[in-house]
């Protein structure tokens, strides 16, 4: 390898995150020279072909003049995709099994919840209420998930695992076994009309922002459930809001917000109807992670082939 490869670590971490993915970096790329971007002269700068990024300060990234891709740390790069425009080198988001694995666990997780009735057990504690919900079998209990990617078809296939009748949409037509998958305006609409819990899993595209607002949550069966483990804008929060008040939505579990942390003066932390999570649904493995930026980069540097990136006229 060419001494004058270098990558760099490009994050808005603290130190001491930055400081764990250096050494598991290091660990699994022996061969490389591996820095953090704070770290580095000028001179190291203009060696860096590659920067392996976690919410990349922009102005960061344009201080690296001969950047041949970018490889992110994390699955959605949303965020990242918005924050540069006219950003040209490939952006290569995380695909890592383990991840779906950790996601595809929360939404199982998150589903019992709804289907167990725990929401309603909660409140009938809290007013000493000695109350039982009707039993129904999950066979009899359709899951629809909106988003059969990585994430969204691995949650649909442990759910489905667990006897859950499971349907799914995405925008080009699918094929997965025992899943019905569906696509397109109508797709949406059936989706939503058959679903008892709904999880979004989703990416924030121009076509996503908003996609669940008054009037395709007033789509959905009166009480089901709704599961964003994606983003905050794909759901109108305030339609939410009303949505829950009338009983249109049973409950809402929400792990992503318009604004991340979640503002103390939020009324999403005292609606009724709405747990709320901090983004904690689908974690980065640091240790697989690592494994799975490795195995791209040296592949990269065997054969000069990028993994699939980002394709930025679609959003995803
Ligand atoms: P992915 O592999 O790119 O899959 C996205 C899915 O959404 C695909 O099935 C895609 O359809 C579908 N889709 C995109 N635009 C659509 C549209 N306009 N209409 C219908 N379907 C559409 O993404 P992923 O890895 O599964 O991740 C999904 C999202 O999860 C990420 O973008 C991120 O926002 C979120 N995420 C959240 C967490 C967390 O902790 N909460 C962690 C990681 C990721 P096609 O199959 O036809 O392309």
């Amino acid at each position: 390898m060419s001494a004058s490869h270098q990558i760099a670590l490009v994050t808005r971490l603290s130190d001491e995150a930055e400081a764990e993915w250096l050494t598991l970096l290091r660990a699994a790329l022996p061969a490389e020279t591996i820095q953090s971007l704070r770290a580095m002269s000028q001179d190291d700068r203009a060696d860096v072909d590659i920067a392996i990024v976690a919410n990349p300060d922009p102005k960061d990234l344009s201080d690296l003049p001969n950047l041949v891709w970018v490889h992110s740390l994390w699955a959605g790069v949303e965020r990242l995709v918005a924050e540069l425009p006219g950003f040209t080198p490939p952006i290569v988001r995380l695909v890592d099994p383990q991840l779906a694995r950790n996601m595809s666990e929360a939404a199982l997780a998150w589903t019992y919840y709804l289907f167990r009735d725990m929401p309603a057990y909660a409140r009938h504690q809290s007013a000493r209420e000695w109350v039982q919900e009707p039993y129904r079998s999950a066979s009899s209990v359709t899951v629809g998930l909106l988003g059969l990617g990585e994430l969204g078809a691995a949650s649909a296939a442990r759910i489905q695992a667990q006897d859950f009748n499971v349907i799914g949409w995405s925008r080009s037509p699918k094929s997965l076994p025992g899943i019905d998958c569906l696509s397109g305006d109508d797709g949406l609409e059936d989706l939503l009309s058959r679903s008892d819990i709904v999880i979004c899993l989703l990416p924030l595209t121009p076509q996503t922002r908003g996609l669940l607002n008054a009037t395709t949550l007033g789509r959905m069966k009166t009480g089901a459930g709704l599961i964003n483990f994606a983003r905050g804008p794909i759901v109108d929060t305030e339609a939410l809001i009303k949505a829950l008040a009338s009983g249109q939505v049973g409950h809402a579990v929400l792990d992503v917000f318009d604004q991340e942390p979640l503002p103390a003066e939020s009324p999403l932390w005292d609606t009724p109807g709405i747990t709320v999570l901090p983004h904690i649904s689908g974690p980065t493995d640091p240790e697989t992670g690592a494994q799975v930026v490795a195995g791209n980069i040296i592949r990269f540097r065997q054969t000069g082939e990028l993994p699939e990136s980002v394709n930025l006229t679609r959003g995803y």
